[in-house]
């Protein structure tokens, strides 16, 4: 077993029974700015800026801004920076890569096949997480395991291969139900969509809302089958 992956049996190990903020502590502590928090601003992201928030030490958090999101996005960035004193850095996708993209595919050509689709989340979404990672030793995101069956094998801690890092998932065991109680008893800003049948928000042209006992990753880019809902953010 390589020293990396025996770290991180042993932080499994240490933080198995711990709660999210424990986790994050210890994190931004130990790697300062080489750890970031990366929020797509859901409903999790949001849980743990306000965790993160709480803990009062500081903390890098970060997020993409593809420039196909919802204008509720946007309003709810500026209102969590404004709520936690905080500034998410932005990062924008490359100018070049989105127009090459556009000019071979079309504004809207992902919805032709499951390859454009993959290419213009890899224009406006992989190379822009490529650029900030290459900063970071650990990444923590909101993911939670029962979101989808992509995402039902991942860790509270794990080597993420793909991007060469740690990578950390707080969440990862929580409820959609635990989510939502934590946001309510914090008083957590949210972003409106949610009450309007989103459970999860990406960008315009591929979130819809979807209906009560759906599987909540089915307003995801609803024309593919589910194998292969990844942006490919989150791949192994
Ligand atoms: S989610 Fe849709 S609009 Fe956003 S980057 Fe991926 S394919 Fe493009």
């Amino acid at each position: 077993m390589s020293d990396i992956q025996t770290q991180i049996t042993d932080w499994l190990n240490e933080f198995g029974g711990e709660g999210p903020e424990t986790i994050l502590s210890y994190f931004f502590e130990k790697y300062g700015n080489r750890a970031a928090l990366a929020t797509g601003l859901g409903a999790e992201g949001q849980v743990l800026t306000d965790m993160a928030a709480r803990l009062n030490m500081p903390f890098r958090i970060f997020t993409i801004d593809t420039g196909r999101l919802y204008p509720e996005t946007y309003k709810l960035m500026d209102r969590t920076n404004r709520r936690y004193n905080i500034c998410i850095e932005v990062y924008f996708p490359n100018h070049l890569s989105v127009e090459n993209y556009v000019k071979n595919n079309g504004i809207n050509g992902f919805y032709n096949s499951v390859e454009q689709r993959k290419a213009c989340c890899k224009a406006r979404k992989t190379e822009s997480l490529q650029r900030i990672l290459s900063t970071l030793d650990v990444w923590i995101c909101g993911l939670r395991s029962e979101q989808s069956m992509t995402r039902s094998d991942m860790k509270l801690i794990e080597w993420d291969a793909a991007h060469g890092l740690i990578k950390i998932n707080p969440l990862i065991h929580w409820t959609e139900k635990q989510v939502w109680e934590y946001i309510r008893v914090n008083s957590v800003p949210y972003n409106p969509l949610h009450d309007k049948g989103f459970p999860s928000i990406g960008c315009q042209p591929c979130t819809r809302a979807i209906k009560e006992g759906d599987d909540i990753r089915s307003g995801r880019w609803w024309w593919e089958s589910p194998e292969h809902k990844e942006c490919g953010l989150h791949r192994k």
